[in-house]
């Protein structure tokens, strides 16, 4: 494994990260909506570095796409609460093309949140010409598959603290 992001890495991004999310949604009514499995460990962190009252919520799902749509959600656990009138904030662990996370903020527009916005740990899709560019990124990276903090193969590695890619 080639380590990519270190853990001393991560915890100084998730603070900035943090400091910018705090100041952007000072005194406003946040909810932020940490997609899991993936983003758990980041999620964790990052609502620990905001500094301010929030609401925080898991959601399940999984996005596909066929020959007559795209982006469509297949919910697997839904929010405990509602979002209606809150600002809500989507953690993700990382974006290729971006079709999930696009049909999560669908899906969250839908239910009557004042605003949608995303975060991101990762995104692979620097030049954001696919489906969608997210508004905070910890890191960019190349394309090749990652493990580590949260990310998987095969349901195994996401414990490591640091992201890694296969050698
Ligand atoms: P997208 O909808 O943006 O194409 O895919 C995003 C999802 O694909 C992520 O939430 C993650 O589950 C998975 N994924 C994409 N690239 C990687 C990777 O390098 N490593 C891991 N573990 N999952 C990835």
């Amino acid at each position: 494994m080639e380590v990519l992001v270190t853990e001393e890495q991560i915890a100084r991004r998730v603070n900035e990260l943090g400091d910018d999310i705090t100041r952007f949604y000072e005194g406003k009514p946040l909810t932020v909506v940490i997609l899991m499995n993936g983003a758990l460990l980041f999620g964790a962190d990052l609502v620990r570095a905001i500094r301010q009252p929030l609401r925080w919520d898991t959601f399940i799902c999984s996005s596909y796409h066929n020959d007559r749509s795209s982006g469509e959600l297949a919910i697997r656990c839904d929010l405990k609460n509602p979002v209606k009138e809150r600002h809500v904030l989507i953690v993700d662990d990382i974006l290729d093309t971006g079709l999930t996370l696009k049909a999560v903020k669908e899906n969250m527009e839908q239910r009557g949140a004042l605003s949608v916005r995303t975060c991101v740990l990762l995104n692979k899709n620097i030049d954001g010409k696919l489906f969608m560019s997210p508004d905070w990124t910890g890191f960019d990276i190349s394309d090749r598959y990652v493990v580590g903090y949260g990310l998987d193969s095969n349901e195994e590695f996401r414990n490591l603290p640091y992201i890694a890619a296969r050698e």
